[in-house]
């Protein structure tokens, strides 16, 4: 019989490079293999699964909701769509929200509704409309946002991309300053930088960036996409810095790694320039990605993920910072997400990361030698310890 590897490799297209590991099932923290070998899943879906495996309170909305209906597309109201919104206006403390599907397209929205804005609100000339973006950002996949990549491959041979974008280094308050002018509509940023190996930026840099956006009359747009929904500890990574910015941008986790469910939410100021017809998906804010995005935030309601995450991601970092020096040249991070750069010396994070996989830990590496980790919310102490050691004896055989 053909394997579903051969399958993969001949008829899917090949814009993936998998550990060899063929997963078959999920619960909490922990996956098997189609041999039945248990790993401690590190990446929990890009931090999609921040609640882990099927977690019982989303399958079981998912479920219930199935027996109902599905989709009605937005031609008709359906009973969800209402408490979801508020619901999730209410978590981020906002009047509403545009629901989408995936975080590319909760991205797209985003650019769509300030330059709308910009243009009714701000008075910004026909066309002229730019926004502040991050050199390092990563944002999604479409040609928009890898148009304003500064990665060369995420760009490569996927040009030519629409204008209206001006880079600044992340991190550098003057440059932001300096970036922005009487076209500028947004200031687009993820608070922590994901992709580019969980880059935190220094004190004050978002209070910064939040002080630059009210003196101007710019919107500041925080894709919280991979850092929200308790990642980093607090329920938004602005929450770390007591940083409201005007526009979240969520994904991920918000589906409880079952559906893809995204949203952009801002306030009637900001979300009321779309009217019928300006916008849309045929499967954003259907009733199953509803039902399981109200499960999502009411497992975040009374903050007892975001402490956890907080707490043993505390563990996680202070076991991982007594591997600098032996292997390990440098790690950073927040919450239960991690960025630790392997000494290229001895191995690319590739490598480390197939070792992992092999002492049943799957991790994935970003930028050649940096390895992410970001497992779910719901890891334990001991699950930690388990990580750590295979990563300190991982580096210490190479
Ligand atoms: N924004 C951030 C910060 C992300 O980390 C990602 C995915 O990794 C995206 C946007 C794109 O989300 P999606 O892959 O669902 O389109």
């Amino acid at each position: 019989m053909t394997s579903a590897t051969a399958l993969e490799e001949r008829h899917g297209a090949h814009n993936y490079h998998p550990l060899d590991v063929v997963l078959s099932h999920g619960e909490g923290v922990w996956v098997t293999d189609t041999d039945g070998r248990r790993y401690l899943d590190c990446l929990a879906g890009y931090s999609s699964l921040n609640f882990g495996h099927r977690h019982p309170a989303l399958v079981e909305a998912v479920q219930t909701q199935l027996e109902r209906i599905t989709l009605t597309s937005r031609a008709f109201h359906h009973d969800q769509l209402g408490h979801f919104c508020a619901e999730l206006a209410q978590l981020a403390g906002k009047d509403m929200v545009l629901p989408m599907n995936t975080g590319a397209e909760a991205v797209e929205s985003a650019i769509k509704v300030a330059r709308k804005w910009g243009y009714e609100v701000k008075g910004v000339p026909a066309d002229r409309a730019t926004i502040v973006v991050a050199d390092g950002n990563f944002h999604g996949r479409t040609t928009t946002i890898v148009g304003f990549s500064t990665d060369p491959q995420a760009r490569s041979g996927f040009g030519p991309f629409p204008g209206g974008f001006r880079h600044v280094a992340f991190g550098d308050s003057a440059a932001m300053a300096a970036a922005i002018d009487e076209t500028t509509v947004a200031v687009l940023i993820e608070p922590i930088q994901g992709e580019a190996g969980v880059v935190v930026p220094p004190e004050g840099y978002l209070a910064d960036v939040r002080r630059f956006c009210d003196e101007n009359g710019v919107l500041f747009i925080a894709d919280e996409i991979q850092s929200g929904l308790g990642r980093t500890g607090t329920t938004f990574a602005c929450d770390l810095w007591d940083v409201s910015p005007d526009v979240y941008v969520l994904g991920k986790a918000l589906g409880g790694g079952i559906l893809p469910v995204s949203a952009v939410i801002a306030d009637a100021s900001v979300l009321g320039v779309l009217r019928p017809g300006d916008h849309g998906s045929t499967f954003g804010g259907n009733p199953l990605a509803c039902a399981v995005a109200r499960a999502v935030i009411e497992l975040l309601a009374d903050a007892t993920h975001q402490q956890g995450a907080a707490t043993r991601g505390a563990h996680l970092h202070r076991r991982l910072t007594d591997l600098v020096g032996s292997g390990v040249v440098a790690t950073r991070g927040v919450g239960l997400w991690a960025g630790v750069d392997i000494d290229p010396a001895i191995a690319t994070g590739r490598e480390v990361c197939e070792d992992l996989a092999a002492l049943g830990v799957l991790a994935k590496d970003t930028h050649g030698s940096t390895i992410r980790l970001a497992p779910p919310l719901t890891i334990n102490e001991v699950e930690i310890d388990l990580v750590v050691d295979s990563l300190a004896d991982v580096v210490a055989r190479r």
